[in-house]
């Protein structure tokens, strides 16, 4: 069943750039610019999914670390049980 809502917010802030860096301490940050920063050792399901979560602060900063756990997660599942992979594999 499709539910609509009136009116969708727009996202605060689009993502400007998606780097990967080796983090000693965390898997992944967002920047207030916009720049997700995901640890370069993560691949798979696991770099989808702090992708999701990174893109989620972005989306709403207000948003709890649990709220947003809880969304990104699921949304990953979503994706990666729908197919979605890297173009290179990893
Ligand atoms: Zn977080």
């Amino acid at each position: 069943m499709q539910k609509r809502k009136a009116k969708a917010e727009p996202l605060t802030i689009p993502v400007k750039e998606i780097v990967s860096k080796r983090l000693r301490t965390k898997w992944g940050e967002a920047v207030v610019d916009g720049t997700i920063v995901l640890n370069s050792s993560l691949k798979g399901y696991r770099r989808l999914l702090y992708l999701a979560h990174e893109a989620a602060h972005l989306a709403r900063w207000k948003l709890t670390e649990r709220e947003v756990r809880s969304v990104s997660t699921k949304i990953a599942r979503v994706l990666w049980r729908d197919g979605y992979r890297r173009k290179d594999g990893r």
